[in-house]
């Protein structure tokens, strides 16, 4: 079998503005679609994101030069053909927008590799479950209590049994206005139903000792990226001082730095981005890597394509359900009492919609 084209196409898709966040540019989200052909007639698709419109059309330029080099190759041959795409391309990476465009095209060899051997993702990857949790991570953002509590009821409306909010405005104001908005969510939603909650690294060590200590009571799942993401020690000592399990990762490009977090006990619970990892080849080896050191693995963005990796491996998590890529696409897993449904629909199972792509494609 050998890669005989790869199609680019780039699709802006539509998002909720969030109450409070008018003033960003939330509309639209660029998201760069690579549909990898072969000389047998199976054709694999994968995608990748930028959540900045400015840098899409070197994005878009980037997974077709990649995919370019790519032609006369064996696409079941996934390490050479990742190889072949990060190795000559280092220079310009590694990391950055090398690896996000990567995963574009290795998410589409994948699908070839589950199509020709009639295999669903899951399964093919190791098949550990074939249903998932997933947590709502996009209903609960705002800036008042009261958007992100009607958020939290529309999260359990569609389904959701646990659910991902921020901090307010004011990530150094009091300790009790983080409080009151925590508890305002468990008023809703109780304790039967997960909370996650994410910091997105705008606190320092101390700052996240003495908010996570108030939360405490609150049963969090886990704090997310309390403090910046190099800052490894100090991270550390927030996961030693704190009940709440600390999870983190997903700002991080390739392996090392991953390995440099579990080793330093920085993480109860690892977030792979695996975009930023270069796809799904890469997603293995850090998963891998994690289940050494007992720690549980989440996934980030794209639940569509990453619940099979989730579900694939003994140490899955959970997945990160953000709606925001999901209009391109048919045959999405079903939710069903919190957690995705895989099918049996070989490769990551997803079709374009040829709808959505008239409405949606801008090149
Ligand atoms: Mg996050």
């Amino acid at each position: 079998m050998k890669i005989t084209s790869v199609e680019v196409l780039t699709a802006m898709m539509p998002r909720a503005v969030p109450r409070g966040y008018e003033n960003r540019r939330w509309e639209e989200l660029p998201t760069i679609v690579a549909i990898v052909r072969t000389d047998t007639g199976i054709e694999g698709i994968g995608h990748t994101i930028t959540l900045n419109h400015e840098f899409t059309r070197s994005l878009a330029t980037m997974v077709g030069e990649l995919g370019e080099s790519l032609i006369g190759l064996d696409p079941r041959r996934t390490e050479q053909c990742l190889g072949k795409m990060l190795y000559p391309a280092n220079w310009v990476g590694p990391g950055g927008m090398l690896n996000i465009a990567a995963c574009a095209i290795d998410i589409a060899i994948w699908d070839i590799v589950g199509k020709d051997l009639g295999q669903p993702l899951w399964r093919l990857l190791g098949g550990a479950t074939d249903r998932v949790r997933v947590y709502e991570s996009g209903m609960l953002i705002g800036v008042d209590i009261d958007t992100i509590q009607r958020g939290a009821e529309a999260a359990l409306k569609a389904g959701y049994r646990a659910m991902k909010m921020r901090p307010g405005p004011d990530r150094h104001g009091r300790a009790a206005d983080a409080v009151a908005r925590v508890r305002a969510v468990r008023d809703v939603i109780g304790y039967d139903v997960d909370l996650m909650y994410d910091v997105n690294q705008t606190w320092t060590p101390s700052r996240a000792i003495q908010v996570g200590r108030a939360l405490e009571p609150f049963e969090l799942f886990w704090i997310e990226d309390p403090t910046l993401m190099h800052d490894v020690v100090g991270q550390a000592a927030i996961a030693r001082a704190l009940d709440v399990p600390v999870c983190a990762g997903e700002y991080h490009y390739d392996m090392p730095p991953l390995l440099k977090l579990l080793e330093a006990r920085a993480v109860d619970y690892l977030m792979v981005d695996m975009m930023r990892m270069g796809g799904i080849t890469q997603f293995r080896k850090v998963a891998a890597m994690a289940e050494a050191f007992g720690v549980p693995v989440a996934s980030h963005l794209i639940p569509e394509v990453f619940c099979h990796c989730i579900a694939a491996i003994p140490n899955g998590l959970i997945v990160e359900g953000m709606p925001w890529t999901q209009g391109l696409f048919c045959g999405l897993p079903d939710l069903v009492d919190g957690k995705l449904v895989l099918s049996e629909r070989p490769g990551h199972g997803l079709e374009l919609d040829p709808d959505a792509v008239r409405r949606l494609r801008v090149s």
